[in-house]
């Protein structure tokens, strides 16, 4: 079984147990930290584990989705970012994203953006020539989006949707927030028509979580930073083992195309630029960049 104790932290807040991997089922994982997850109700006592199976980071002790959702309703990303250099990082991710949509789908059609957040990249999509449409949890994003006259459905669950109904589905800094990611691709690989095209943004945080959990209690901060308040952490290989999983084919793995972002600008020109000069000449096989981009396609 997972390894699980008590720390011995108030927990203000009931946590979820997970008890197998949420990529490969598997029921053994290895403790790598136990640490507080603030909701903005309260705190709670997380569990980081590392399955021995496929190498999955993720909460085998987290909050629930009842917690988790006033976390967001909470949280700083779902105000407007007034900060010039975030608003320009977001804007350069969903170029790279729709560059890369459009050279797998020259013909474009209906995408839909799972967890679509103000509907930014909707938005940007519709002005390029897709038929656009979004989910989104929050209900107050979700009334910001359809707004903007973009149909949106609030808090709608992807198995409800009409099956080969898309063309592209994107998780733009979504899938690691879900608790069943499989499942969400699963119901994803239905949505898309033969040919369609799925593309996730996630954190490529896994190794260095594993690297910084033994001296968190001497670097707190850099590890906060680097474990967020995700609840599952992506690397390349689990990435694209579970786009594969989900039935997937052609998987293809970049390099976060964003050049700014809210970080101190000597950080971000290390990581993002090491990320992408490290993964050009190794010619792809080494991506170590902060976020990766991944796209697929459901081949016919
Ligand atoms: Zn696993």
């Amino acid at each position: 079984m997972i390894k699980d104790r008590d720390v011995g932290e108030s927990a203000y807040l009931p946590p979820e147990h997970v008890d197998s991997c949420p990529l490969c089922s598997h029921s053994t994982a290895r403790e790598i930290a136990t640490y507080a997850y603030y909701t903005g109700e309260g705190s709670l006592s997380v569990t980081l584990v590392r399955c021995r199976q496929c190498g999955l980071l993720f909460l085998s002790r987290g909050p629930t989705a009842d917690s988790l959702r006033g976390h967001m309703e909470r949280a700083s990303y779902t105000n407007q970012e007034k900060s010039s250099s975030s608003l320009i990082a977001r804007r350069q991710l969903f170029e790279g994203i729709l560059k890369l949509a459009n050279q797998w789908k020259p013909e474009k059609g209906r995408c839909l953006d799972v967890g679509c957040g103000h509907g930014d990249l909707l938005s940007l999509a519709r002005e390029q020539g897709w038929d656009v449409y979004g989910t989104e949890i929050l209900e107050r994003l979700c009334h910001q989006v359809q707004a903007r006259g973009i149909a949106c459905v609030c808090n709608a669950s992807l198995e409800g949707l009409p099956q080969q109904s898309f063309d592209c589905l994107t998780f733009i800094d979504s899938l690691y927030y879900m608790p069943e990611p499989l499942g969400e691709l699963r119901h994803a690989y239905r949505l898309l028509r033969d040919g369609g095209i799925v593309i996730l943004r996630v954190t490529n945080r896994a190794a260095w979580a594993t690297i910084l959990a033994p001296v968190r209690h001497v670097f707190p901060s850099p590890f906060r930073r680097i474990v967020g308040d995700a609840l599952v952490h992506f690397s390349p290989i689990t990435t694209r083992a579970i786009l594969l999983q989900a039935g997937f084919s052609r998987v293809q793995l970049l390099p976060d195309p964003r050049r700014r972002n809210s970080w101190p600008p000597s950080l971000t020109l290390i990581a993002y630029g090491l990320g992408r000069i490290t993964w050009h000449i190794t010619n792809g096989r080494i991506l170590i960049s902060p976020g990766l981009v991944a796209i697929a396609r459901r081949d016919g």
